[in-house]
């Protein structure tokens, strides 16, 4: 890293700055993790905004539950939320629990509340628990961000295993429904729901062909409930990130010889940084964006996108 980008590094996201110079151009050693995957054993460390990201009081009291809040996108739209002046609810896996625990401190040195909800959200039960204990904790639910995800690339279908096709569906699409349909029971209109979508949904890289599916199903029922909630006052949109460092990709994400150059075939030239993810949520989020419903926003480097 030259001494400009890491200047860089910590320059708040609000600064006039060069794109391609605002963080750098990694080549990741290749390393693996078991799934789920840690932020804190990630080399090089993601970037989600601990450091830098400046709230302007757009989400002010608040009250939104974050799926896969603990690291990567969502543990930086975690901290963008609550600089922004929002309680969070989060959700993940137990064995992130450490992950978890830094974000809460992060949410908590903002003056926010944080509550810790570790639990599998692929099992149906357990996301209707979910979000009526979120909403309990919160005295409320009006923001909802369906982020957490899995992704393991196999390159032959011979290979993907109906168990793996079932778990990446049960946890991607499968779960969103579940926790959509419990959450809106607490959502007062002016609410939001977003969605965390992907590139693969419109461009599937071969050996994604599970989790490529479940993007392109998320973007579609984005669009499908937004149309249905908006005469009830709430807004339903996407984020659709491109190659983004983040633990999922780690773990089985990618194919490992692939880590070194990930994110460099963008325009950009680079991979995205977690918390540059942050303000495309919190616009969405917040009541700024009230004429946007069913949007897919691609933060994604450049690549051409529908
Ligand atoms: P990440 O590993 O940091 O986050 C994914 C989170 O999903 C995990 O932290 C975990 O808490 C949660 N999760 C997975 N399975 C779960 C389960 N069964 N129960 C409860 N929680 C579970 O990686 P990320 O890249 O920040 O991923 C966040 C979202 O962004 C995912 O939906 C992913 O598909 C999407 N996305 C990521 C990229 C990228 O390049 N990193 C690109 C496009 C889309
Ligand atoms: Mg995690």
């Amino acid at each position: 890293m030259t001494d400009a980008q890491a200047t860089a590094k910590h320059t708040d996201q609000l600064t006039f700055q060069d794109p391609v110079t605002r963080f750098p151009s990694i080549s990741p050693p290749k390393q693996h993790q078991p799934e789920p995957g840690l932020d804190q054993e990630l080399i090089p460390q993601t970037d989600r905004g601990e450091h830098s990201y400046r709230g302007t009081g757009r989400l002010e009291g608040r009250k939104a539950l974050i799926t896969g809040a603990d690291s990567g996108i969502g543990a930086a739209v975690a901290i963008g939320f609550a600089r922004e002046g929002a309680d969070i609810a989060l959700s993940y896996l137990p064995e992130e629990e450490a992950d978890a625990q830094e974000i809460k401190a992060i949410i908590e040195d903002a003056g926010r509340q944080a509550f810790l909800f570790p639990g599998d959200i692929s099992d149906q039960e357990f996301c209707a628990e979910l979000v009526d204990r979120a909403a309990e904790a919160l005295g409320g639910l009006d923001a909802l961000v369906n982020n957490a995800g899995r992704q393991i690339a196999i390159e032959d279908i011979a290979d993907l295993s109906d168990e793996q096709w079932t778990h990446t569906f049960d946890t991607n699409i499968h779960a969103i429904y579940r926790i959509t349909k419990a959450a809106l029971k607490h959502m007062p209109a002016g609410s939001t729901i977003v969605n965390s979508t992907s590139i693969q949904a419109y461009s599937p890289s071969p050996p994604l062909l599970d989790y490529a599916s479940t993007k392109a199903a998320i973007n579609n029922f984005t669009k499908g409930l937004a149309q249905q909630l908006a005469p009830k006052g709430i807004r339903v949109n996407a984020v659709a990130p491109g190659p983004i460092w983040t633990p999922l990709q780690v773990s089985d994400g990618q194919p490992k010889e692939k880590l070194p150059k990930f994110g460099k075939n963008t325009p950009i030239g680079r991979a995205g940084q977690p918390t540059e993810l942050a303000p495309a949520y919190v616009f969405l989020t917040s009541s700024e964006s009230s004429y946007v419903l069913g949007e897919t926003l691609n933060v994604n480097g450049g690549n051409p996108s529908p």
